[in-house]
């Protein structure tokens, strides 16, 4: 089965929390594409993701739709979290080989540049090129492992500017603050608490990979496609001793676990950390066996 752009949209939307439709194409010199785009969004907030999918390389372009300019202002007056979450996951894609290719008000950009955030965003693209892969080698599963993975990077990437208001949270009532905000920052794309969620474990996931962090084991690795993404995201700051209008950044208070080593983890409240869980595994492996 070669890659499909509904299971693409259906496994994105499952990672994220945001509704996608997925389309597919031919470029001109006949390389494929797969595109996704949320489902049911106006004009003004909607956006494309593209993945074309070349020989040994996955291009993904980001780009608002025509006519959202409001989308954009929105991001670039993206919250600091918002901010540094997309930088780590940018910071991720290059770590894993990528290119990342940001286009402003008509330039590049460096993304690590902090005046990209003092001027309104009026146009914008995002490029992330990964070559020298092994795709489009045969093996239809593992391209679309990998057209999974590098598509839910770019769109943990976008997702982390989107300005998401959470339904019945206290943030409505602090709706009176948002006037005074350029115009952009105004929309709201209204999610529930679980697909708030969802975003924070993709940015997550984006950012640290899918390897356990305490034993590094990648459930898909030892398990093949029936695991793949099967990893558990834990909250290092224990929820409960954080006050409810307490924004979780994914790059520091979020890490991935393995089932085994989460389900450890929570036998003690608060948790063990990372470095208990190692030196508990060290010291098993030092056991005399007999
Ligand atoms: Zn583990
Ligand atoms: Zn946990």
């Amino acid at each position: 089965m070669s890659p499909d752009p509904r299971s693409l949209a259906e496994r994105i939307s499952a990672e994220t929390g945001l509704e996608f439709t997925g389309t597919e194409g031919r470029e001109r010199d006949g390389t494929r594409w797969l595109e996704l785009q949320p489902a049911g969004h106006p004009a003004s907030q909607t956006f494309t993701l593209r993945t074309i999918v070349g020989w040994r390389r996955l291009d993904i372009h980001f780009r608002p739709g025509n006519f959202s300019g409001d989308l954009m202002e929105a991001m670039g007056s993206a919250d600091e979290t918002g901010r540094s979450t997309f930088l780590s996951i940018l910071r991720a894609c290059r770590d894993a080989g990528a290119e990342t290719v940001l286009t402003l008000n008509g330039g590049m950009r460096d993304p690590d540049d902090s005046e990209i955030w003092n001027a309104p965003w009026r146009s914008l693209s995002l490029a992330i090129r990964r070559g020298m892969l092994a795709i489009n080698e045969g093996d239809a599963e593992a391209d679309m492992r990998q057209i999974e993975l590098w598509t839910s990077r770019a769109a943990a990437a976008v997702l982390a500017l989107l300005p998401l208001e959470v339904e019945g949270s206290e943030h409505e009532e602090a709706a009176p603050d948002i006037i005074g905000l350029p115009e952009g920052a105004r929309i709201r794309i209204e999610v529930n608490r679980y697909e708030r969620d969802r975003r924070n474990r993709a940015a997550a996931l984006a950012i640290h990979g899918y390897s356990c962090k305490v034993c590094e084991l990648d459930m898909a690795e030892r398990y093949g496609t029936a695991a793949a993404g099967l990893i558990e995201v834990h909250h290092v700051t224990p929820v409960s001793t954080v006050g409810e209008g307490y924004i979780i950044n994914p790059a520091t208070d979020l890490i991935p676990l393995c089932p085994n080593c989460h389900s450890v983890t929570h036998r003690r409240r608060p948790p063990f950390s990372v470095g208990e869980l190692k030196a508990m595994i060290v010291d098993q492996d030092e056991q005399p066996i007999g």
